[in-house]
């Protein structure tokens, strides 16, 4: 069999916040899967990833948290880092884009297409918060998305529905920062021309998908964007934080973070080429014509892997210097949800990676998943379902046929493998059952069918426990001893290979299995023959999949949605003395009316003890005016006055969200006089 040279790549994680489920089931455990497989498969294959650490998503947690974004993004890098490691995920190298090798990178390549003429340089109409007086870029501005009326689209992207358009296009834009309706002000970028490159682009996905069957999800995306055309796209931003633009005229801009960020995957093949101490290596993968690169993403990331960076490297391979691989295959994933919803942080709905392996054992979830991929189309996590994987199938099955055969071996046999002596039709059907497993779940990986590999897999357990229960060994133990040895002679053999098999899958599991075979994994085309030997002495089985209880899994589905003290982390604990620093008083509502205008604002005025104050309120949804009047509330009385819509408010209603999204006031009874402090 001819051995491939493959480049793997995961989408670049946003360090700007906390790794879950879904992540791990789009762009992660599948692609981990398959590079385990074809590190076993004998292939050259590296594997790359990183933090992405540029773009005003990053800038925006920095400001509201008033630190600087090296602090965030320091922060999340480290924390995703250690929890792919603890997940078990086996990165040849997991870079970060604040790195100066990345810097250098995205720099060549922007200075080679300026170079060149490529870019074109054109005004354009940018949301301008007159308040902050800065321009917005793409996150800083929510809207309504033009396309699927998604609420929460930003200035030229929507997340749900994946549309690009021209931030004049965006429905009741709102600035981030002051809140207020943004202003579409004169700037001037580079743009990149995208456009231009259609052609070639739409050959290029048509060739791929011919010779290597793309997923119809992809090809659907793609199709989608040219039958809409492509654009020229703006590859500066107005911004502080990111790579500079490496040209004199261009003060305050930095190059936009979708075009550094892919080239993130060549500038962390760098790094670790630089770590090994073999600086050309990273050419090894990346410009050699045989190399098959192929880019794990989420559905979120298609037109990134098959039209931005495919057009990047385009336009450099066309000026005729080193020429890059493009993407060979883009294998995306649906979404997972979370019981039936979306993962949200904010209503604490979803569990993050490092949680969840504080409680359970990495494999259970690797499995969990991996069977249950979103290949095709959105799936759901739900606790239940985790128990039952974990329970039925890799206790009952899996551990079951092991722990059963184990300890036959060891009563019997003295822990030694028993010889497989004369065979019966039932021993001839059960070996070549067992030798035709490898090919065939190889089938599967080698197609990007993960969760069909997987759950095939399960199958030779199900297999071996059928084949152990029909030739009854607990019976010819005692008629016809080698009869009985024959039967776990072939035990064992499936065993190994289910080791083998499950390695990609259940890496941690599967190490301990290999130290019970006192064996080592061979390659992966051989797993399923005769590896071993009669007399070769086994190691003391332990336990490998213990059952999970009701009580634990009741427990993680009560805590859904509820945000519990004890769950408060130390570092956001506040001493008294901060917390007198905040004057909360109670006050009486006075007037109220609507702010002209908008649709969640109320104007009101409220008495706190002989003193008068406006506060402009975001209550409109949830209360009529008139029925506001006389109430007694508690504000926050001493918070730095805003302007809402022109509007000077100065102080903050408290009020709680409900579940469906209304808010209340918090009352206090009519006897309380006003500006009484809350305490
Ligand atoms: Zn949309």
């Amino acid at each position: 069999m001819v051995k491939e040279k493959v480049l793997v790549t995961s989408a670049l994680p946003y360090a700007n916040g906390p790794i879950h489920l879904g992540h791990l089931s789009g762009a992660y455990l599948p692609a981990d899967i398959y590079v385990r497989y074809k590190r076993l498969n004998g292939d050259d294959i590296i594997y790359i990833c990183g933090s992405d650490e540029h773009g005003a998503a990053i800038t925006i947690s920095a400001e509201k948290e008033k630190v600087s974004p090296q602090v965030i993004i320091d922060r999340f890098h480290e924390a995703n880092k250690k929890a792919f490691e603890r997940f078990g995920m086996s990165f040849d190298n997991y870079s970060r884009t604040s790195l100066p090798i990345h810097h250098e990178t995205a720099r060549d390549f922007f200075l080679e297409f300026y170079n060149r003429g490529i870019f074109v340089e054109k005004k354009s109409l940018q949301f301008y918060d007159n308040e902050a007086n800065i321009f917005l870029p793409d996150r800083y501005v929510e809207g309504t998305c033009p396309k699927c009326g998604n609420e929460e689209a930003r200035s030229d992207e929507c997340e749900n529905c994946g549309s690009l358009y021209d931030p004049s296009e965006l429905k009741n834009p709102k600035s981030k920062i002051s809140g207020t309706t943004p202003a579409l002000k004169e700037t001037w970028h580079y743009y990149f021309p995208l456009g231009k490159y259609q052609p070639a682009l739409e050959k290029y996905v048509d060739e791929m998908n011919e010779k290597y069957g793309w997923k119809s999800n992809v090809l659907n995306y793609c199709r989608g964007w040219f039958k809409d055309r492509l654009n020229d796209r703006a590859i500066t931003r107005d911004l502080d934080w990111g790579i500079k633009v490496p040209v004199d005229s261009a003060i305050g801009k930095v190059i936009f973070v979708w075009f550094e960020a892919v080239l993130g995957y060549i500038s962390s093949t760098k790094d670790l080429s630089l770590q090994k101490n073999q600086p050309e290596l990273w050419k090894k993968y990346w410009q050699d014509p045989k190399t098959k690169y192929v880019a794990f993403i989420g559905k979120d990331n298609v037109v990134f892997h098959t039209i931005i960076f495919p057009a990047i490297l385009m336009a450099w391979n066309e000026g005729g210097k080193e020429q890059y691989c493009l993407p060979q295959n883009v294998p995306a994933n649906e979404f997972l949800n979370f019981e039936g919803k979306k993962f949200s942080k904010s209503r604490n709905w979803g569990i993050d990676v490092d949680d969840f392996l504080n409680i359970f054992e990495p494999d259970l979830l690797r499995y969990t998943l991996a069977a249950n991929l979103p290949e095709t189309r959105d799936t759901d996590f739900y606790w239940k379902e985790f128990q039952l994987r974990n329970n039925s199938e890799l206790a009952d099955i899996l551990g079951n046929f092991i722990n059963r055969t184990f300890t036959f071996v060891f009563k019997h046999f003295d822990g030694k493998v028993p010889a497989l002596g004369k065979l019966e039709k039932i021993d001839e059907d059960m070996m070549k059952e067992i030798s035709g497993y490898p090919k065939r779940v190889a089938e599967f990986f080698e197609k990007y069918k993960i969760r069909d590999g997987v759950n095939e897999i399960m199958n030779l357990a199900r297999d071996g426990n059928k084949y152990f229960n029909d030739s009854e060994p607990w019976k010819t133990v005692k008629s016809d001893k080698a009869r009985c040895g024959t039967t776990l002679n072939i035990c064992l053999q499936t065993i190994y290979t289910l080791g083998e098999l499950f390695s990609p899958v259940l890496p941690f599991s599967m190490e301990k299995l290999f130290v019970m075979l006192n064996s080592k994994p061979v390659k992966w085309e051989s797993c399923g023959d005769t590896n071993l030997k009669e007399s070769h002495q086994l190691n003391q089985a332990e336990i490998l999949f213990p059952k999970i209880e009701d009580a634990i899994i009741e427990n993680q589905i009560n805590k859904l949605g509820n945000t519990k003290l004890e769950e408060v982390k130390k570092e956001s604990l506040i001493s008294y003395d901060d917390f007198m620093k905040t004057q909360l008083r109670v006050a009486e509502v006075v007037e109220a009316e609507k702010v002209v205008k908008s649709e969640k604002l109320l104007k009101l005025k409220v008495k706190l003890g002989d003193e008068e104050r406006q506060v402009v309120a975001g209550i409109a949804k949830s209360y009529e005016p008139e029925n506001l009047i006389g109430k007694k509330v508690v504000i926050v009385a001493n918070l730095q006055p805003v302007k809402l819509m022109g509007l000077e408010s100065q102080g903050m209603i408290l009020a709680v969200e409900t579940e469906s999204g209304e808010l209340q006031i918090l009352n206090v009874s009519d006897l309380v006089k006003n500006g009484t402090r809350v305490k």
